[in-house]
C-alpha cells in the first residue's frame, strides 16, 4: 500500500523507571525504519550513556539559547533538569519518512498534543509503585534524593495517563514491546496515511 512520505510521530511517556528506555531500545534494535529522536537535556550523562546516542548533553547557557530562538518544538524542566525536542532533528527524521518516537514527559507530550494532531500518545505505566521502586533502586545511578523526588513526580505524571491513547502495563518486557509494536503497525494502517493519488491511480481511473 501506497504511503504517504512523511512518518507517523509516536510520543511516549511514563514515570521514571517504569522502563520507557528499555522498551524503546529494543524497538529501535527490532525496526530499523523506526527512530528516536534525541533530545537535548542539561542532566549529566549516567554511567553508560553517549552524548548524541542517549541524549545531547549540553550546558544550561546553551539550552536557553536554543530556548530563545526557538530551536525546540517542546521543552520542559524534569526532575530538576531542563529536556527538549530539536526541531530540526525530529523533522529531519519525519520529513524522511521515519516513524518517529519521542520518549518525553507528560508536559512535553502536551505540547505536542497542540501542535501536531496526527501524532499517537502512550503512557507506559510499571505493574505498582512496588515495583517502580525495585526498578529504580536496580538502575543503581540516583542518589536516594533524586530518586525520591522521581517517586514524588511519579503521582503527578500518572494522574495524566488518560491525554494519552494508549496505556501499556510494563510487566513482562518481551510483551510490552510487542504491544508498542501492535499499536506502531496499526497506525501505518490508519487511512489518513494513505496516499489519495495512489487511490486515485490504481483504483478510481
Ligand atoms: P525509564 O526509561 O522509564 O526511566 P528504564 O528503561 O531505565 O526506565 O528502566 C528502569 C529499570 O527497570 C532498568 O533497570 C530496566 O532494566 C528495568 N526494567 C525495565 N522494564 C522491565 C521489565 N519489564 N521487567 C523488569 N525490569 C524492567
Ligand atoms: P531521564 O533523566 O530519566 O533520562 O529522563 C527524565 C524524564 O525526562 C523522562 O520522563 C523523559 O521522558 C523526559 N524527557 C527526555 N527527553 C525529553 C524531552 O526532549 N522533552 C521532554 N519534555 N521530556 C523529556
Amino acid at each position: 500500500m501506497q504511503k504517504k512520505s512523511r512518518g507517523g510521530i509516536f510520543v511516549i511517556s511514563a514515570p521514571s523507571g517504569a522502563g520507557k528506555t528499555t522498551i524503546c531500545k529494543k524497538i529501535l534494535s527490532r525496526n530499523a525504519n523506526i527512530k528516536q529522536s534525541v533530545s537535548f537535556t542539561t542532566r549529566k550523562p549516567r554511567k553508560g550513556e553517549k552524548n548524541g546516542e542517549d541524549y545531547y548533553f549540553v550546558a544550561q547557557k546553551t539550552f536557553q539559547q536554543m530556548i530563545s530562538r526557538n530551536e525546540f518544538i517542546e521543552w520542559a524542566e524534569v526532575h530538576g533538569n531542563f529536556y527538549g525536542t530539536s526541531r530540526k532533528k525530529f523533522e529531519g527524521l519525519v520529513s524522511s519518512g521515519f516513524d518517529v518516537i519521542l520518549d518525553i514527559d507528560t508536559q512535553g507530550a502536551r505540547q505536542i498534543r497542540n501542535s501536531f494532531s496526527e501524532g499517537v500518545f502512550i503512557f507506559i505505566l510499571p505493574p505498582s509503585i512496588k515495583v517502580l521502586r525495585e526498578r529504580l533502586q536496580d538502575r543503581k545511578s540516583n542518589t536516594k534524593k533524586d530518586m525520591q523526588r522521581r517517586l514524588k513526580r511519579a503521582a503527578v505524571e500518572i494522574k495524566d495517563y488518560n491525554m494519552y491513547d494508549y496505556v501499556i502495563v510494563n510487566d513482562i518486557l518481551g510483551d510490552s514491546v510487542k504491544k508498542l509494536e501492535a499499536i506502531i503497525t496499526a497506525r501505518r494502517m490508519s487511512s489518513d496515511r494513505v496516499d489519495p493519488k495512489w487511490i486515485k491511480d490504481n483504483f478510481l481511473r
